[in-house]
């Protein structure tokens, strides 16, 4: 049998942005030192647990979406590689730790993480972040103080041999976050399309009745290939999600007994086409 690894899942259509989580990472590590994995956090300054903020669309048709940031513990961690030999190192369970006395004094380290989780606590000289709970892991959890309060279920922890997780990963379409870094990250998102990707959105409505052209059908292509589709909904507005930003969609608009409606465009963020009128 395997090591069981720590592994992080966080569902970013479930984070309500409560921020219980941080609060819980600030009780457990504020004026507490866990040798030998850390020192005391500051009091202020330090976001170990950062939730990120984003709004896409145009009024309207808004949407809000919250991104969790931890350290991400990575499998291949740039920090590792650009700091100080011996300063960083990974426990067999998959952490990424900062040696808190070997890694004292080397400012430098805050620069080395691509996501920004590393702090510097300027009283004990050293680079901190995240630690996953080490010391709780070594106690036998199974949660980290910030999975074990989150109300919505949005972060869970899973203890898990890599090829296990491998499986988990597939069947529940985890991603990495800034996938283009390749650092095989042990934090992994769900419905991480919420920050990624943008929609287009807008209203059908039958120009001569005035009416909601609810069931109105939107396709949305790229390239020749749909990318994405729906229907206009009882108050007569779609949203077609998951696209990229910065392509060129055309976008159409059916409803029986109508004109098509057809038109083009190319976003770099999620927006609202506006109210479309179906011509008889
Ligand atoms: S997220 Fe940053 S600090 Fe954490 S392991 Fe990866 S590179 Fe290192
Ligand atoms: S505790 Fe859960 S819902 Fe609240 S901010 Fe953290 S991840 Fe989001």
């Amino acid at each position: 049998m395997g090591t069981k690894k720590w592994n992080m899942i966080i569902d970013v259509a479930l984070c309500h942005d409560c921020n219980n989580c941080f609060l819980a990472d600030k009780d457990e590590f504020v004026g507490n030192d866990f040798p030998p994995y850390s020192v005391a956090q500051p009091w202020s300054g330090h976001r170990w647990m950062n939730i990120e903020r984003k709004e896409r669309g145009q009024f309207p048709i808004v949407q809000v979406a919250y991104l969790p940031i931890p350290c991400m513990h990575c499998g291949d961690a740039p920090c590792m590689k650009a700091s100080p030999e011996g300063t960083i190192y990974r426990r067999e369970d998959g952490l990424v730790i900062i040696d808190p006395q070997k890694a004292k004094g080397h400012k430098e380290i805050v620069g080395t993480c691509p996501y920004g989780v590393i702090y510097w606590n300027e009283e004990a000289q050293v680079a901190q972040k995240c630690t996953g709970c080490a010391h709780l892991m070594d106690e036998g959890w199974t949660e980290t103080r910030c999975s074990q309060v989150c109300p919505t279920g949005a972060i869970k922890l899973v203890l898990a041999e890599d090829a296990d997780m491998a499986k988990v990963m597939k069947d529940e379409g985890l991603q990495a976050f800034k996938a283009e870094l390749d650092t095989q990250p042990r934090t992994l998102y769900k419905n991480l399309y919420k920050w990624e990707k943008i929609f287009v959105s807008g209203s059908a409505v039958y120009k001569d009745t005035d009416e909601c052209a609810e069931g109105a059908e939107v396709t949305v292509s790229s390239g020749g290939a749909k990318v994405g589709a729906g229907l206009a909904n009882n108050y007569s507005e779609f949203v077609i999600d998951k696209l990229e930003p910065g392509k060129e969609y055309v976008v159409t608009v059916e409803a029986k007994g109508y004109q098509p409606y057809v038109t083009t465009v190319k976003p770099e963020a999620s927006i609202n086409l506006g109210v479309l009128f179906l011509e008889k």
